[in-house]
C-alpha cells in the first residue's frame, strides 16, 4: 500500500508514531493509500525545524522572497494538472473543478508576489520637535495552518503564500482524507528555493493538531474547517496565547425576488449547489424563494437536474464526483430522508440515481416547502442537497437569513439595484454575492464570513491575511542633535 509520509526540512520524513489513516479514491470506494498520523512527539520536531528555519527567512530580503513566491507561482502554474489529478483521485471532484480550484489558491500566491508592497509601514516627519515616527510589521515566527479536505490544495495556498511572504516559517496539518497534493506542493516549494525548514507538512489528526495549538513556539493558527472544530480551536489556541483566525462551517442562502430573471437564477442555483457535490463552504444549501417566483423557480431547478452527469471526477463527461466518504455520502442522505418525513417535498430523489461501481456517490437532490425546524435547514449537509424555503417577502427573507447562526455567502438574485443594496446593507452576512451564486472574494480582498462562520479577528488571505502574519511595531526616533537639546522632566509631549 502506498504511504504518503511527512515532510519537514525539505524532505519527506517517515511517520515513526506507528498510526495511519486510510485514503480512498472515492469514485471507486478502493482504498488507495494510507497517511501517516503525526504523534505529538513528531509535531514538536516539525515545530523546532520550522523555529530554527525562520531566523534565516526572517532576514531574507524581501525582493529575495518575493522572486522564490515567483518561481512558486510558475512551477504551481506549470503543474497545473499534475495537482488537480491527484485531487481528484483522493477529493473525488471533477478535473475542471480541481483546475479551477488550482487556479483560485494560485491567486493567492500570485497575491503574496507583492508582499513586499503590503509590509511597507508608515513614516511621519516631524510628529514632534526633531522626532520622527514610524511603523513597521515583522513576521510572527512559526506560524502551523489547518486544513479541510474539500479544498486540499486551495485552502493551504490562502495561507502559506501570505504567511511565508511576511518572512514566517510554516507547518501544514492537511486533512487526513486526501493529504497527497500537499507532498506534491510541498516539493514544488522546494523546487522554488523555499529554504528546508520553511515549510513543513506533518499529517495527522486530532493528536497532531492539539500539540500545534498548545505549542508554545507556534505563534499563530489558522484554520479551516467545521464549526464545532473552529470554536474549539479558537478557544484552545488563545488560551495558549496565540494568534488565531478559524473559519468555520456555512449555510448559504441564495435570495430569489420575484423580479429575477427565472433561468438565470435556476442556473445559479444549480452550479451553486451541485458543483462539487456541494462539498464547497460556499455553495448554496437554501434557496429562499420570495412570493410568486417559487413555482416557476422550482420547476426550473427540477428540469436542469436530470441533465447533470454524476460519474468519476476523471473522466471528463462528469459534471459531478462522489462524496468524500462513505460515511459522509450515508449521513447526507440521511438529511433527504429526515426532510421527507418532516414534510419537506422530495421534487428530485438523488438517492434513486445509482452510478457504477463502489463509489461513494449521491445524486443531485431537491426538496421543497422546507421549513426553518427541520434539520435539514437547520444543520449544514456539505452535499448535493438543495432546500427551497418559501417566503412572502423581501423582508421574511432577510429575516430569515439573519436568524441564522451561520455568516459564510449569501445571494441575492434581482434586477432591483435598490434591493440588492438594502441587502447588501442589511444582511448579517460576510461575504455577498449580487446575482453572483458563489462570491468568493478575489485574492486582493479577504475572505471570511460572520457569527458561526468565523472565531477570530482577521479574515483570511488579501490585506487581512498579511496583517494577520504580521505584528505592527511603531518606532519614535531622534537623532542626536545639539542645537536642539534640553533638559525637560515633563511627560512627553507633542509640540
Ligand atoms: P473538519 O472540521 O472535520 O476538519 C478540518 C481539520 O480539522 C482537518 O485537518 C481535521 O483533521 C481536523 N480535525 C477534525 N476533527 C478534529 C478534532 N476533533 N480536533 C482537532 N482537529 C480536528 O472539516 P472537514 O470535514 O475536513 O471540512 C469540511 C468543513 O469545512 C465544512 O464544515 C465546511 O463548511 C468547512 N469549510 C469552511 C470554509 C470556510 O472558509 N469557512 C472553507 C472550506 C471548508
Amino acid at each position: 500500500m502506498r504511504r504518503i509520509r511527512h515532510w519537514v526540512g525539505g524532505v519527506e520524513r517517515a511517520g515513526m508514531s506507528g498510526r495511519v489513516g486510510p485514503v480512498f479514491d472515492p469514485a471507486t470506494g478502493e482504498q488507495t493509500a494510507e497517511v501517516d498520523l503525526a504523534s505529538a512527539e513528531e509535531v514538536d520536531d516539525a515545530v523546532a525545524v520550522a523555529a530554527a528555519a525562520f531566523p534565516g527567512w526572517r532576514a531574507t530580503p524581501l525582493s529575495r522572497r518575493a522572486e522564490i513566491l515567483f518561481r512558486v507561482r510558475e512551477l504551481v502554474d506549470r503543474n497545473r494538472r499534475e495537482i488537480a489529478t491527484l485531487l481528484t483521485a483522493e477529493h473525488g471532484k471533477v478535473l475542471a473543478d480541481a483546475l479551477g480550484e488550482v487556479a483560485r489558491g494560485l491567486e493567492n500566491i500570485e497575491f503574496a508576489c507583492g508582499v513586499p508592497h503590503l509590509l511597507k509601514g508608515g513614516y511621519s516627519e516631524q510628529a514632534s520637535s526633531g522626532v520622527d515616527v514610524y511603523s513597521i510589521r515583522q513576521p510572527l515566527g512559526v506560524v502551523a495552518g489547518i486544513t479541510p479536505f474539500n479544498f486540499p490544495a486551495m485552502v493551504p495556498m490562502w495561507m502559506f503564500a501570505n504567511a511565508l511572504a511576511c518572512g514566517n516559517s510554516f507547518v501544514l496539518k492537511p486533512s487526513e482524507k486526501d493529504p497527497s497534493v500537499t507532498n506534491f506542493v510541498a516539493g514544488l516549494l522546494a523546487e522554488a528555493g523555499v529554504p528546508d525548514g520553511v515549510y513543513n507538512v506533518v499529517h495527522g489528526d486530532k493528536v497532531a493538531v492539539e500539540r500545534l495549538l498548545e505549542h508554545p513556539d507556534v505563534a499563530a493558527v489558522s484554520f479551516v474547517g467545521s464549526t464545532p472544530v473552529a470554536r474549539a480551536v479558537y478557544e484552545t489556541g488563545t488560551r495558549h496565547g496565540k494568534r488565531v483566525q478559524a473559519l468555520g462551517g456555512a449555510k448559504n442562502h441564495m435570495v430569489v425576488l420575484p423580479d429575477a430573471d427565472v433561468e438565470m437564477a435556476a442556473d445559479a442555483a444549480v452550479s451553486a449547489a451541485y458543483g462539487s457535490a456541494g462539498e464547497r463552504c460556499m455553495a448554496v444549501s437554501v434557496v429562499v424563494a420570495v412570493g410568486s417566483v417559487a413555482g416557476p423557480l422550482v420547476d426550473a431547478i427540477a428540469v436542469r437536474i436530470p441533465k447533470i452527469t454524476v460519474g468519476p471526477g476523471a473522466d471528463p463527461s462528469s459534471e459531478m464526483g462522489p462524496l468524500i466518504t462513505r460515511e459522509h455520502r450515508d449521513r447526507v442522505a440521511g438529511y433527504v430522508e429526515a426532510g421527507s418525513a418532516a414534510g419537506a417535498r422530495i421534487v428530485v430523489d438523488g438517492r434513486e440515481q445509482p452510478v457504477a461501481g463502489g463509489g461513494f456517490f449521491l445524486g443531485p437532490t431537491l426538496l421543497d416547502e422546507v421549513t426553518t425546524a427541520m434539520s435539514c435547514y437547520r444543520d449544514e449537509i456539505f452535499g448535493p442537497v438543495l432546500s427551497v424555503v418559501r417566503v412572502g417577502s423581501y423582508a421574511e427573507a432577510v429575516e430569515l437569513v439573519n436568524a441564522n447562526p451561520y455568516g459564510n455567502g449569501t445571494a441575492i438574485f434581482t434586477r432591483d439595484g435598490g434591493a440588492a443594496r438594502r441587502f447588501q446593507v442589511d444582511v448579517e452576512v460576510g461575504m455577498v454575492g449580487i446575482n453572483v451564486p458563489i462570491p468568493v472574494p478575489v485574492s486582493y480582498y479577504s475572505f471570511g464570513g460572520w457569527k458561526a462562520s468565523l472565531f477570530g479577528d482577521r479574515h483570511m488571505y488579501g490585506p487581512e491575511g498579511v496583517d494577520f502574519y504580521t505584528r505592527a511595531k511603531v518606532v519614535t526616533a531622534r537623532w542626536p542633535d545639539p542645537s536642539t537639546s534640553t533638559v525637560d522632566l515633563g511627560f512627553p509631549q507633542v509640540r
